[in-house]
């Protein structure tokens, strides 16, 4: 079954995450939950009124970096499921780990989230909600529970060191030893949880273990340790503590407090999944939490060619300067992405495409760039730009046109506008004696086969006139600094007369009257091998040298009219955008984002 849709959006395709939902919403797994709108306090769930969500979903980024193209895929999968079935999807902050986490980093992640199109409003009756919360705002309840489970024979003061702890934890085919700490009575372990607490002995020195099993098969469930002593200031929470709760720990807690219905993760978390459950469900017996408990469901995160996932691994091209911030056109961060000039549609788009599944795989870059494609072709305006630009000069032009004489001209802005939408006026430029064409669309001897300009050739200026070359001039080491030709008149594209000079080939020019310098920044992928990370590899040994080309190009005067972030369709190029932090219309700059075909990425 698929997820209701209003009657005029298509259904989503149906994947396995959506089939358990079904599932739930049938048996009415999460029907008894109450919503009282303030998570953190155990209290809340009885006092409410029924969810009016039918499920809640979460995104849990650790504010410890800027957000990539894998959470994306992550952020799509939770709040889109949460639009899809009539739930919630609340943005949290998982930030239980004091050392790396920043301000900057949370406000960034609140920016891509929306820029994505997303948002952690509901409104329910008219009763608006923000759902935007941060674990650490439930420290005082997970401290409570780790002192229940004490006190409940579940946990325990481990005063082993690390390295006693490794060793007696075992491996896949030794089971672990019992720590010589792990008999003490729960007034002994309250004791010294609550030194640990106050600060009565050094980072490091003890832990607070789960009691489970020392011998179970999943090492996972071999007494994880669940608090550990850590002086550091907190974003949030200030000094406030000097004991932080375990990730394994805090996570499922979270869940459960903010009444979490479909905890959806990546694969890596499989093994953990048996402690998730474990603990939500003693802390229910406990009372400190409440039934009905969230499950956790697993799917492949996302692994794209030529790209790392690794916040870790991204923020160290950023320290290492290796690109120029985490908003460098060539990250795959959303900010990166964003600069880049992927928009949010195409992002989505490709989500949804590449779907969830269970089986880890690797998505070919180009996947992306087909759905920005798909995403902007109806959309994006066209222009011509040259890119390597030579001299053009008509020779004739003074005597047939007029001295000085500058043609109108002008070309649609979008030749295939979307339905419904009107078409946007024509673009308007001139053209003159002089006009910049790219170099390579020259050949003084031409190979077989070439179409362009060469001496006694006929082409079309795109959207001017037919032109004959005539040849061409150089400088002392032979390079060519002009192209000669002259103009046939009356050849002007949309004239009766346009048709009466037959041509092989239209090439895309600039005048030199109105034409615009601009700043053109090529980017390529940033590394040369397709999975640079996998396995342990040094991603950095496989950077690829040539991932930015700046070239100064000449551009038709609208798109120096451009607006920062703004993308176009460079005729004949691919596609572009007005940097959002660089352009102006004095100086304009672009980035490219893609090619128009699949050159650069298909293997
Ligand atoms: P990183 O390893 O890059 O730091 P993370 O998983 O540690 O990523 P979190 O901030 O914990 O970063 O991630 C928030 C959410 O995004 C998690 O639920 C995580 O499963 C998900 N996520 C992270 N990377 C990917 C990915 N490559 N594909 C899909 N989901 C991802
Ligand atoms: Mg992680």
């Amino acid at each position: 079954m698929n997820a209701p849709t209003d009657d005029n959006t298509p259904a989503k395709p149906s994947n396995f995450l959506r089939g358990i939902i079904d599932r739930d919403l049938e048996q009415g797994t999460y029907a008894s939950r109450r919503w009282a709108g303030s998570p953190g306090d155990a209290a809340h769930h009885e006092q409410g009124q029924p969810d009016p969500a039918k499920i809640r979903t979460r995104f849990p980024p650790e504010p410890n970096g800027y957000l990539h193209v894998g959470h994306a895929k992550s952020i799509c999968l939770n709040f889109g499921l949460a639009r899809d079935y009539g739930g919630v999807c609340h943005m949290r902050f998982d930030d239980t780990n004091p050392e790396k986490e920043e301000q900057e980093y949370v406000d960034a992640i609140l920016d891509a989230v929306k820029w994505l199109g997303f948002g952690w409003g509901s409104n329910f009756n008219g009763q608006a909600q923000s759902h935007l919360y941060y674990a650490s705002n439930y420290f005082d309840h997970m401290y409570r529970a780790a002192e229940y489970l004490i006190e409940a024979g579940l946990a325990y003061v481990d005063e082993q060191t690390p390295e006693e702890m490794r060793a007696n934890r075992g491996d896949f085919s030794t089971p672990g030893k019992d720590s010589p700490f792990r008999s003490r009575t729960p007034q002994e372990n309250l004791a010294r949880f609550r030194e640990m607490r106050d600060g009565q002995h050094p980072d490091g020195s003890m832990v607070l273990r789960a009691k489970i099993d020392m011998a179970a098969p999943n090492i996972n469930m071999r007494d994880p340790a669940i608090y550990r002593i850590r002086r550091a200031t907190h974003h949030n929470t200030g000094d406030k503590w000097c004991i932080y709760p375990m990730y394994t720990f805090a996570h499922p807690i979270e869940d459960a407090l903010e009444q979490i219905t479909h905890s959806i993760c990546t694969l890596e978390f499989e093994d953990q999944r048996p402690f998730y459950d474990w603990l939500v469900d003693r802390l229910a017996e406990g009372g400190l939490l409440k039934q009905p408990t969230p499950r956790q469901h697993e799917f492949a995160r996302l692994n794209l060619t030529y790209v790392i996932t690794s916040k870790r691994k991204l923020k160290q091209l950023v320290d290492e300067k290796v690109v120029e911030g985490w908003d460098d056109p060539r990250m795959p961060t959303i900010v990166g992405l964003r600069r880049r000039g992927y928009t949010p549609e195409a992002i989505q788009l490709f989500c949804e495409r590449i779907g969830v599944s269970k089986s880890d795989s690797w998505i070919d870059y180009s996947t992306l760039d087909i759905a920005l494609r798909d995403d902007l072709e109806h959309k994006a305006h066209r222009g011509m730009a040259v890119l390597d630009p030579v001299k053009l000069v008509l020779s004739n032009w003074d005597e047939v046109m007029g001295a000085g004489h500058l043609e109108p001209c002008s070309l649609p802005a979008l030749p295939h506008p979307p339905e419904g939408m009107p078409e946007p006026a024509h673009r308007a430029f001139t053209i003159g004696k002089e006009v910049w064409i790219e170099r390579e669309d020259f050949e003084e001897v031409p190979p077989k086969g070439y179409k362009r300009l060469f001496p006694g050739n006929k082409v079309r200026l795109k959207g001017g006139y037919v032109i004959e070359c005539t040849g061409c001039v150089k400088d002392a080491e032979g390079k060519v600094t002009e192209v000669l030709a002259t103009v046939v008149p009356d050849t002007k594209s949309g004239t009766p007369g346009a048709d009466s000079v037959k041509v092989k080939a239209a090439i895309t020019w600039v005048g030199v009257a109105d034409g615009v310098a601009a700043e053109v920044r090529l980017y390529d992928r940033l590394f040369t091998d397709a999975q640079p990370d996998a396995g342990g590899k040094d991603f950095l040994a496989s950077l690829n040298p040539d991932s930015k080309k700046v070239v100064t190009a000449y551009v038709e005067p609208s798109l120096a009219q451009a607006q920062p972030d703004q993308k176009f369709q460079f005729e004949r190029f691919g596609y572009f955008v007005a940097d959002r932090k660089d352009h102006t219309s004095v100086k304009p700059v672009f980035n490219k984002i893609t090619g128009l075909k699949d050159g650069n990425w298909a293997k």
